[in-house]
């Protein structure tokens, strides 16, 4: 058996389809202290594997208003099936993890569904959420199709939404690159890509100069 070490995390934002794409690595989570993955400027998702090896993860829920904490056997996590956590109230699905490339399938299938449903609802977030459904829709396309690397060789690349602009960071070097969706500009750039490279340690934005290649 391949020993895995990096498990993909997609957790749910709002009430909305998209989700934030997180590579965690096994050893982030065997810290005395649990591991906490920033979510929406205020909350903070914590992770963490206990000393019986069970894994414990504690999210934040927009339905309720308040922390969800899931216990998960340390064979779950390990296997290769995709687990979903869900609201135990509201049943509204949290966050999917497993093996990346099933995480992805699900997060861009999802976006691809609410931007179908959603092509007429504003849900008050996003700055410009035509512009963001669009764009969200590309980006979470070229992430799974491995379109997204980083210069320093890696992959593994986090996907976070803001208001107004997608954060794409590097979980090996957190070389990050930023991607505005607020206006239609903003949107021909992004669907005029099919890669997006990420510079080593360091800082990108795409935007029209970047995506003529200078
Ligand atoms: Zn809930
Ligand atoms: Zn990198």
């Amino acid at each position: 058996m391949i020993y895995k070490t990096n498990i993909t995390f997609a957790f749910r934002g709002h009430a909305w389809g998209f989700y934030d794409i997180n590579n965690i690595n096994l050893f982030q989570l065997r810290s005395p202290r649990p591991f906490k993955v920033p979510w929406r400027g205020r909350k903070a998702i914590f992770l963490k594997i206990k000393r019986d090896k069970n894994f414990m993860i504690k999210l934040p829920c927009s339905k309720c208003n308040t922390y969800h904490t899931f216990r998960i056997d340390h064979h779950e996590l390990l296997s290769s099936k995709t687990k979903v956590l869900e609201c135990p109230v509201t049943g509204f699905k949290l966050c999917f993890f497993g093996e990346r490339d099933k995480v992805l399938c699900i997060a861009k299938n999802h976006s691809e569904e609410f931007c179908l449903a959603s092509r007429e609802k504003d849900n008050g977030f996003f700055v410009n959420p035509q512009v963001m459904y669009g764009a969200a829709k590309k980006v979470y396309s070229i992430l799974y199709d491995s379109g997204i690397e980083c210069e320093c060789g890696s992959n593994l690349i986090d996907l976070h939404l803001y208001t107004d602009r997608i954060e794409l960071i590097c979980s090996h070097c957190r070389g990050v690159n930023i991607i505005y969706a607020e206006n239609k500009n903003d949107l021909k750039v992004i669907e005029s890509v099919t890669k997006i490279s990420l510079k080593e340690k360091g800082f990108r934005c795409l935007d029209a100069l970047y995506s003529k290649g200078s």
